[in-house]
């Protein structure tokens, strides 16, 4: 007689996802990516951020954005994830034109679990995150302190935020149990 056992959970792995957003409802939008995150079968959304408003950088004549991270677990891989990452963007309103230009949401996959890969669709940890207050200073709210990147992001968020240079200020403080029953995980 063939027994059928129950298939064993999938093994949810860590990653980090960096969000931002700088057309219209910024915070509307910003909430939205992440119910729609916490809405997949295969995301856990453990941590958010605090909200950050930070000057644009790079191409700089455009509206300040917000940004926050996330800490998620998931049994997708990385490109899997990715896949999700860009159909919430094209579901949330995205347009790919000028390059760092104004968009409704940004979605980058910053770290899974420690993985390196550089290919042309997917490079990991996300290649320009360390240059990067807006990133870093959400980051650091969210890390675990056992991440190997943890004394390095604090250390640069740390000096980020005293100072004062980086053009990034907290915009809105997030207390993640009344925020998780907001974003529905
Ligand atoms: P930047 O990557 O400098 O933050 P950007 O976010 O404005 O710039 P996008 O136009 O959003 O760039 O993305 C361009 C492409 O980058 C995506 O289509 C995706 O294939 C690729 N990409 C490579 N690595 C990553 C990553 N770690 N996270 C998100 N996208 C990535
Ligand atoms: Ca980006
Ligand atoms: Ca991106």
């Amino acid at each position: 007689m063939v027994q059928s056992f129950p298939s064993e959970p999938a093994e949810l792995i860590e990653a980090y996802v960096a969000l931002g957003s700088n057309i219209g409802d910024r915070e509307l939008t910003l909430r939205a990516a992440i119910e729609r995150l916490a809405a997949h079968c295969e995301i856990v959304v453990e941590r958010v951020s605090d909200i950050y408003e930070t000057d644009p950088v790079g191409y700089t004549d455009q509206p300040a954005f917000l940004n926050m991270a996330a800490a998620i677990r998931t049994s997708l891989v990385p490109d899997e994830l990715l896949d999700t990452l860009l159909d919430i963007e094209q579901q949330l309103g995205r347009v790919r034109d000028i390059r760092w230009g104004p968009r409704t949401i940004d979605l980058d996959l910053l770290l899974y679990n420690g993985v390196t890969k550089d290919t042309d669709r997917l490079t990991l940890p996300h290649p320009r995150m360390m240059e990067r207050a807006f990133v870093l200073v959400p980051l650091r709210d969210v890390l675990t302190e056992t991440n190997q990147l943890y004394a390095a992001v604090k250390e640069s968020a740390d000096t980020a935020c005293r100072n004062g240079k980086e053009g990034i200020t907290r915009w809105k403080t997030i207390n993640w149990h009344s925020a998780s029953a907001h974003f529905g995980s």
